[in-house]
């Protein structure tokens, strides 16, 4: 008899002779469990193959009745080859009929057999079926012998992948599997059709067995120094958020990078004749199976990272590039991550990007910041979509609803293919209003600017025909950076805005750090409340260094133009008139490095804090313009967190009391002929827009997607005729704003 050690070697050898003989490929399958019965001593072998609704079907067997094969089915989960698969687990029984899961099948005719050993088939950590042994005698399999058939059972995955479906097309591996639905969380609005491609491509291992074990022993540790050096590599840089992992992810890799029982466990793997890359997917199997046993989240969640490090490790051992980035993508590519990072995403062709659905959240608020800005649809929190999909299956990204159907059938196609067009046609008629001046039908010019803040942002500009850039946050270029951007790195990305701009205005908006919009590089101690914290303007008075090389770049970037700079979160004018006591420090140090200056210097207040609502006039007074931070104005002065989904909604921006705001900013930006834009969120929604403009502002910015709409319902209004309504409504007693507007829009045919 052979040692147990020597099976799979000694069945790959055999393999090889079988799959070259003549015969069907149900022959030599049979052959296969004939051959791996006689390898293991056992009088029966067969083999279970999954099919896609779970259940098992005797695919092949020595020792069993030869009827049997293809009629004998297990439910999903049913008798102890259904418990196999679905635990991913190998059951060793010197008693199987004891078993309270076994499950007598009459026309296998097993009732002779006691003795029992089945294990998973894996391949990529998924089952594909079931291998067994059978003996008479009542006797317990050694661990040896449930280690060798755990390899040959690996072996096997390799045989099957190829030959089931020529057995059997309607089986697993090629035949497409079963549509599904997956549910996430909006990242980007849209809607994508497409196909998937994997941010981390799979490795799957063809080379299992060895006859060199050294070799393999050494190719594995220095695979393990590599991927070692690797990690080391993303700490130093403090790279971690532009690679879009999180912190604890990259420490638990490291620490399961120097675990001593994983290494231990791979190098036995390779004593008993695997690969490196065999050993590798051998432990990884283990885990897997270890995994889907044990229901708490930790552990699920500490053998997932297990999971992702031996894929790293396949990778760096199959010299596989470490994501996708390189790869030739489809034209509709839909890219599918664990995790992924600003940095990342951009390094994929934006030409062909259509979606995005990424798994953990982790830095997944800076990474919609960059799918916003290159107008993918983006799901996040999409748990368990890595393993659901295939590369290459079709997909259907529907951010608005949170959803990604996985292989959708063809009348869900036809129905979001509905849906796209109508899209299509929609921006077909915005684009063609382009060129068109914004201006209402009573000859009102609202100047129409887009919010931005990357540089792959700035192609809106000329693409929406917005009149300029309200809104330049700045900090996103910091949000996305792996450290903290110089000032020769700030001065070339603000020149490149400005000239991209051309003679169109530019606010840039000095930096908004803090609250959700932490940068992974800058310490910063936790806050009970981060939107009321050490942010903004405040941390820029702090933190003069930061700022003033800030406001360096910018003088610098705007030589000879016109540079126009905006202060966040202004509480008290007293702020705002240290903040120009800095700006004006610079400016004196410019003559002082001949630096030429800007043609002019204006420099505006964000009314974003009630507080600043009692000192309208001191800060009308000062400021060269004001910009209404709509989305933090309407925060605080309603008391609702606007990143709480439970109460964000609460209430009504069209309310009569943030009407009364507004109009008090308008009216003391007239007082003191201060210019006045609003700058949040509201001023994309159409109606919205319609009422901002009743009221008085001649400059909104927003999100570059909305120009279009807001310039179609602009072109409908006649804002006089609309002011006198509302003035009339709420005279009246009305309250729901909204409802009068949609009224009006309705009965004026204005496009909302
Ligand atoms: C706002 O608060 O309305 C605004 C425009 O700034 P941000 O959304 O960046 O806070
Ligand atoms: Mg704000």
């Amino acid at each position: 008899m052979v040692h147990v050690d020597a099976v799979p070697r000694l069945l790959i050898r055999r393999l090889r002779q079988i799959m070259a003989e003549p015969g069907s490929a149900q022959e030599q399958l049979d052959r296969i469990v004939g051959q791996i019965a006689s390898l293991m001593v056992a009088e029966v072998c067969s083999v279970y193959v999954r099919r896609q609704d779970g259940s098992l079907e005797l695919f092949a067997t020595q020792g069993l009745k030869r009827e049997a094969v293809h009629n004998t089915h297990m439910k999903r989960g049913e008798g102890l080859v259904g418990l196999i698969a679905e635990q991913a687990k190998a059951i060793n029984l010197s008693e199987a009929q004891s078993h309270p899961s076994f499950s007598y099948r009459p026309e296998t005719g097993e009732e002779e057999f006691h003795s029992f050993l089945g294990v998973p088939v894996l391949r990529g950590g998924r089952v594909l079926g079931v291998l067994t042994v059978q003996n008479k005698t009542r006797r317990q399999y050694t661990e040896d012998e449930e280690d060798a058939l755990q390899t040959t059972a690996m072996v096997l995955a390799e045989v099957l992948a190829g030959t089931v479906e020529r057995i059997d097309p309607s089986l697993p591996d090629g035949a497409p599997g079963r549509s599904r639905v997956l549910q996430g969380e909006q990242l980007s609005d849209g809607l994508a059709l497409g196909h998937i491609v994997l941010h981390e491509p799979r490795v799957i291992v063809t080379q299992l067995v060895s006859d060199d074990p050294e070799a393999e022993r050494v190719r594995l540790d220095e695979a393990i120094v590599d991927l070692r050096t690797g990690l080391d590599r993303i700490f130093a840089n403090r790279d971690i958020a532009a690679a879009g992992e999180h912190h604890e992810v990259l420490e638990t890799y490291r620490m399961y990078a120097d675990d001593q029982g994983w290494r231990r466990r791979l190098h036995e793997a390779i004593a008993a004749g695997l690969t490196a890359a065999g050993a590798v997917e051998r432990v990884r199997n283990e885990m897997r199976a270890r995994m889907l046993r044990n229901a708490d989240p930790y552990w699920r969640e500490r053998f997932r990272d297990l999971d992702d490090l031996s894929d790293r490790l396949l990778r760096t051992l199959a010299g596989v590039p470490a994501t996708g980035a390189h790869q030739v993508l489809p034209p509709d590519a839909i890219l599918v991550a664990r995790t992924l990072g600003p940095a990342e995403l951009l390094d994929y062709d934006r030409e062909r990007l259509r979606g995005l659905v990424i798994e953990d959240s982790g830095a997944t608020s800076h990474v919609a910041i960059v799918a916003k800005a290159l107008g993918i649809a983006a799901v996040g929190q999409a748990r368990g979509i890595v393993e659901a999909v295939e590369p290459g299956d079709p997909a259907i990204v529907d951010a608005t609803a949170g959803e990604i159907h996985i292989r959708p059938g063809q009348e869900v196609i036809g129905a979001f293919s509905d849906k796209v067009r109508f899209r299509a046609r929609r921006l077909q008629k915005y684009s063609s209003l382009r060129g068109a001046p914004a201006v209402t039908r009573d000859g009102v010019r609202v100047a129409l600017n887009i919010n931005a803040g990357l540089m792959v942002d700035l192609p809106h500009l000329e693409e929406s025909g917005a009149d300029g850039i309200g809104l330049f946050r700045t900090e996103l270029e910091f949000m996305i950076s792996s450290s903290i951007l110089g000032r020769d790195r700030q001065t070339e990305i603000y020149r490149a805005i400005l000239e991209t701009a051309g003679e169109r205005p530019v606010v840039f908006r000095t930096l908004d750090i803090g609250g959700d919009k932490m940068l992974p590089y800058l310490r910063h101690e936790r806050e009970e409340n981060p939107a009321l914290g050490w942010r903004a303007i405040r941390m820029s008075l702090d933190r003069t260094g930061l700022f003033r090389t800030q406001i360096r770049a910018l003088l610098r970037a705007a030589a000879g133009r016109e540079l126009r700079v905006m202060l966040p979160m202004l509480t008290d004018v007293a702020e705002f008139d240290e903040a120009r006591r800095l700006i004006d420090l610079e400016i004196g140090l410019l003559s002082r490095f001949s630096s030429p200056p800007p043609r002019g210097i204006e420099i505006g207040a964000m009314v974003e804090v009630p507080a600043l609502l009692f000192q309208l006039d001191e800060i009308a007074r000062r400021a060269d313009f004001l910009s209404i931070g709509s989305n933090d104005l309407f925060q605080f002065t309603f008391a609702v967190d606007r990143a709480n989904e439970r109460v964000a909604r609460r209430y009504d921006t069209l309310s009569p009391a943030m009407l009364s705001v507004i109009r008090a900013i308008v009216a003391a930006a007239e007082r003191h002929e201060t210019p006045l834009t609003l700058c949040g969120e509201m001023a994309g929604r159409p109606l919205e827009a319609m009422v901002l403009i009743a009221l008085g502002l001649r400059s909104i910015s927003m999100a570059p997607a909305s120009i279009g709409p807001v310039k179609a319902m602009l072109l409908g209004l006649d804002a006089a005729v609309l002011r006198t309504y509302l003035d009339r409504a709420l005279a009246q007693g009305r309250r729901d704003v909204r409802a009068v507007a949609a009224e009006f829009a309705s009965a004026h045919g204005i496009e909302i």
